[in-house]
């Protein structure tokens, strides 16, 4: 059996750490493609794939206090409401302790609890979901903690003017309407064709005007031609580059990302590295603009 070294070049203690990596192996309310529990291990396996110097940004990984926290507590036997509540805890302690939590999944649900935590925390805060579905039902066959309810859920605790989605390009008739009627923004997969990712993610921070912003990064907001190991692919998504450049967009604003809904049981040749080189550029780049600032104070 293989031995797991958790994330490459994750060396600091977490009192030391400015970025605390850690992981949800849960994947109980995915239901098209089983498999997201082994997202976490087959990223951080694949983030050893890489140099710690980065040629793009010159910076070395290793340079930077990154913490590994290892796995939640959590299995299918969790229920999702507390597997939320497992996520929520885990980042009220980092960010109480000022650092930058770097969640990796796992069915997307588990971001619903980042959000509280930070809403409690932080002040004016934005969040941006790349996906390709809305997720904005109000629940699915009667569990509102499901992945088919990210968004809805994040919007309910920090207002419909604090979220905005990119990439979309799926809902439900219900949920298409739900959204329009509580003014959420979103912006499909077309859009980012038609204008670029980069007026597009303009254009969602115009919207949020706030300056620090949580990034949920739902790996199928890719193209499954590019990273088919997801749990729900849906065709005419974004390319690698559009996800880099999204990250470079919102890189000086962040204050945690979580990169969800990778199902290496369906894709272990490249979804996972993929994921792992994502999480190297949010590190990378964010730290580039965090040096000597305060991450969480108002
Ligand atoms: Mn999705
Ligand atoms: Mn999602």
């Amino acid at each position: 059996m293989d031995v797991f070294h958790g994330f490459a070049d994750a060396h600091a203690t977490f009192d030391k750490a400015k970025y605390v990596i850690f992981y949800l192996p849960y994947d109980k309310t995915s239901t098209h493609r089983k498999g997201a529990k082994n997202g976490p291990v087959e990223i951080c396996k694949e983030s050893w794939n890489f140099e710690s110097w980065d040629l793009k940004r010159e910076i070395d990984l290793g340079s930077i206090d990154i913490h590994d926290m290892g796995f939640l507590d959590v299995s299918n036997r969790t229920s999702p409401k507390q597997m939320v509540n497992e996520v929520y805890e885990t980042v009220r302690k980092i960010v109480k302790a000022d650092k930058f939590p770097v969640l990796l999944g796992g069915e997307h649900t588990g971001s619903v609890g980042a959000i509280w935590a930070l809403s409690e925390l932080v002040g004016d805060f934005g969040v941006v979901c790349f996906d390709a579905h809305l997720d904005y039902r109000n629940d699915y066959v009667g569990e509102k903690f499901s992945h088919a309810c990210v968004l809805r859920r994040a919007a309910e605790k920090i207002g419909s003017d604090r979220v905005v989605s990119i990439g979309i390009r799926s809902a439900s008739e219900d949920e298409f309407n739900d959204a329009k009627s509580d003014g959420t923004r979103y912006f499909t997969s077309w859009d980012v064709r038609e204008k670029g990712i980069i007026e597009i993610v303009e254009n969602a921070l115009d919207i949020l005007s706030v300056n620090k912003i949580y990034l949920s990064f739902d790996m199928d907001g890719i193209d499954p031609a590019y990273a088919p190991g997801v749990s729900t692919p849906e065709p005419f998504g974004l390319t690698p580059h559009d996800g880099l450049t999204l990250i470079e967009v919102l890189a000086p604003y962040l204050i945690g990302f979580d990169l969800m809904e990778v199902c290496p049981n369906w894709d272990k040749a490249y979804t996972p590295c993929l994921g792992a080189r994502f999480v190297r550029e949010v590190i990378m780049l964010s730290h580039k603009h965090l040096k000597g600032h305060k991450l969480h104070r108002k």
